[in-house]
């Protein structure tokens, strides 16, 4: 395979003096990063160390602070106050060329009159490189994207996807050692981003690329990322693997952001170092391997949909009746009608096709402990 060739050569590669960033220390840190925009907390007290490697996602939605979180690392805005380490080197006030990281924003931002195999060479003949060793890079670069044969197209004849293959290409072909993502593919169609997502992790894969990466699409975070940062208002929520975002959500906002969690009200009965037993305003107990608190504290009880099973009846959490029921592929969600409780409202269950229930149907409901994360009612209460 020339892509696994690839690495060793740049690795190694002479002709090229390192980046900035690269030396001793992690690839990156950043330490209390804040910044407002007149009166306005865009970003409050941002802290994270990322490993090389490492492929990190702020997550979140619309406004919750990633561009600008992203930006501030990037070098084109400056933080009211934090730091930025990039590979041990205190780059906060330094312009954003000499950060030595590479950028793929969701514009494509390509030179229009020049050809792809320009584009790509052009941060190569900025840093000064040589001629061979430029084209040898470029060539290897342009192979590993799958567009050897549209080297000498020029941007207005490729689709969307192509476009953004060049950008990726552009920012991959200097090896810097982080590579800054902002929605590169939210302008794309839902197949294509499909394509370029595995894509952009094989790259990402063979080459050991350190990358961050800005979505708000919880599905395209799960595929690509080895960590996400859950960001809300500006602050990050969780900073953890998707999958103890899943099993181990902190906050009530992470259960629901990346699992579309089910929250049934209760009191908590007992509580032991192991386990909350939860009275649920249904009425049945349901067992939580998180902790709830004290002894009569008001919770909510988080279990995602696809966690849920149906039980014989007597041995669950809760019954009710089937109201609706849709087929999605293999899988079918279902809602059901709790009983005992009219606030509780409707409870979501993901299940195998072959499992479905009928409408109108009386199940019940059960779920494995360490499938429950209980939260204080927020407020107190
Ligand atoms: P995200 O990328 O998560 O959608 P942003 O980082 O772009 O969020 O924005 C975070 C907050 O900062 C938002 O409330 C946004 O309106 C505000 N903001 C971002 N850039 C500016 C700016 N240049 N001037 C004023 N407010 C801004
Ligand atoms: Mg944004």
């Amino acid at each position: 395979m020339p892509e696994l060739n690839l690495k060793s050569q740049h690795a190694s590669s002479p002709a090229v003096s390192p980046p900035p960033g690269t030396g001793t220390g992690k690839p990156l840190s950043v330490t209390d990063l804040r910044k407002t925009y007149s009166g306005l907390t865009a970003v409050d007290t941002v802290s994270m160390e990322i490993a090389g490697g490492e492929f990190v996602t702020f997550l979140g939605s619309s406004g919750s602070g990633k561009t600008t979180t992203l930006m501030m690392i990037a070098g084109f805005c400056e933080p009211d106050s934090g730091s930025i380490v990039v590979g041990g080197r205190d780059v906060t006030r330094l312009a954003p060329q000499k950060r030595g990281l590479g950028f793929v924003f969701q514009q494509y931002l390509l030179f229009p009159h020049m050809t792809v195999w320009e584009n790509v060479a052009f941060p190569l003949q900025l840093r000064g490189v040589p001629k061979a060793e430029l084209r040898r890079r470029v060539g290897e670069t342009l192979e590993i994207a799958g567009l050897s044969a549209m080297a000498r197209r020029r941007p207005r004849e490729l689709s969307g996807g192509q476009q953004q293959r060049v950008a990726l290409c552009r920012a991959l072909v200097y090896r810097p050692p982080v590579i800054l993502m902002d929605e590169p593919l939210g302008a794309l169609d839902k197949k294509l981003r499909d394509q370029l997502q595995t894509e952009i992790k094989r790259i990402q894969q063979e080459l050991g690329l350190t990358v961050i990466y800005v979505t708000h699409d919880q599905e395209e975070a799960l595929v690509l990322s080895d960590r996400i940062a859950v960001m809300r208002d500006g602050l990050i929520d969780q900073f953890d693997t998707p999958r103890e975002l899943f099993e181990r959500p902190r906050t009530p906002f992470v259960a629901d952001f990346l699992g579309a969690a089910n929250f049934l009200p209760g009191t908590v009965q007992q509580q032991t170092s192991e386990q909350t037993l939860v009275r649920l305003d249904t009425g049945g107990l349901l067992n939580a391997r998180s902790q709830g608190g004290a002894e009569g504290a008001q919770i909510r009880a988080a279990v995602q949909p696809g966690r849920l099973r149906l039980c014989t009846p007597g041995d669950g959490f809760c019954t009710g009746t089937v109201e609706t029921v849709t087929y999605v592929g293999t899988l079918v969600r279902v809602t059901v009608r709790p009983a005992g409780d009219a606030a509780t409202g409707l409870v979501r269950l993901e299940l195998p096709a072959g499992q479905a229930p009928v409408i109108g149907e009386q199940v019940s409901l059960t779920a494995d402990p360490d499938d429950v994360s209980v939260f204080a009612v927020e407020g107190g209460g």
